[in-house]
């Protein structure tokens, strides 16, 4: 998006790096994301965005849709393979290819509404995996979670009553994008924090809010929305969570989906801008995922 913009290739380096010299890569089968199917894509996105959206590529340049979410050639092949790694994920853990998986993808998605990108978002993935999950597989009930700093609007706005998703997520408030603050249907359960919280703000919330609301769904599939831009050495956002809260909050999804969807479990990077961190934060959240000491 341009050489200041914080949404930036090195983070994926970062975590690539990290999880290479930490030991953990080599316990992973790695894959490379393929192109979503376009059906995947419209069942949360109207045709008419998409059809704008590949209007809007520009053939040099930067085409700005606002001024935080900026196109470049490459943009919207990489949001079809953003996409496209949620759905093959969906696909490799519902197949029993792989009990888990992590997708580490560029341009995140969670601020992606059906008609309209905005917050460095263009496809949302997490909410076409969830749907995908429902229409190509024939589960019943999904749960999304999202820890992200920042409200995931996009997804709200695309799953909002749809009761056979329940997305359960914090995010500081008020902040960007200054949603959130009401549940619009019951199938959203959105907990505001304030600036500064911690840890011991957010794990009660997940023990307390989270916990009860997803047992009583019974989710078949899990899906997170893992940014990790509430991380206390993250200046995105002024939340202050530590590896230990994401390797925390990660084992209770686990536990969930333990009980109740057979394990499976898709997470898809969204936010995480402090490199550093993002790498440390992205590896104790694998170690969770993925069952490694
Ligand atoms: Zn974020």
């Amino acid at each position: 998006m341009g050489s200041w913009h914080p949404e930036c290739p090195e983070r994926l380096d970062a975590i690539a790096d990290h999880l290479l010299a930490t030991g953990v890569l080599p316990q992973l089968i790695e894959r490379e994301a393929p192109n979503a199917p376009p059906e995947a894509v419209t069942r949360v996105h109207a045709a008419h965005y998409v059809e704008r959206l590949t209007q809007q590529v520009p053939a040099e340049g930067y085409y700005p849709i606002d001024p935080d979410t900026l196109m470049n050639p490459h943009t919207l092949a990489a949001a079809w393979r953003a996409a496209g790694a949620a759905v093959a994920a969906v696909d490799a853990v519902m197949g029993g290819d792989a009990d888990t998986a992590f997708c580490a993808v560029r341009p995140p998605g969670h601020h992606a509404e059906p008609d309209k990108a905005m917050g460095f978002c263009f496809f949302n993935n997490v909410a076409i995996a969830a749907r995908h999950a429902l229409e190509a597989h024939g589960l019943s009930r999904v749960a999304v979670v999202d820890f992200d700093v920042h409200h995931g609007n996009g997804t709200e706005a695309a799953l909002q009553g749809d009761d056979r998703i329940l997305m359960c997520s914090f995010f500081q408030h008020p902040f960007y994008p200054f949603s959130g603050t009401r549940n619009p249907a019951p199938n959203m359960l959105n907990l505001p924090v304030s600036a500064y919280g911690d840890g011991g703000i957010v794990r009660p919330l997940v023990q307390d809010e989270w916990l009860p609301r997803l047992h009583a769904h019974r989710p078949q599939l899990i899906l997170i929305s893992a940014g990790f831009d509430a991380h206390r050495e993250d200046d995105m956002g002024q939340l202050g969570l530590v590896e230990a809260d994401y390797a925390w909050i990660t084992e209770q999804i686990m536990a969930v989906a333990r009980e109740h969807a057979q394990g499976r479990v898709v997470s898809c990077l969204e936010g995480g801008y402090a490199l550093s961190a993002l790498g440390r934060s992205v590896a104790a959240h694998i170690r969770a995922l993925a069952g490694i000491g």
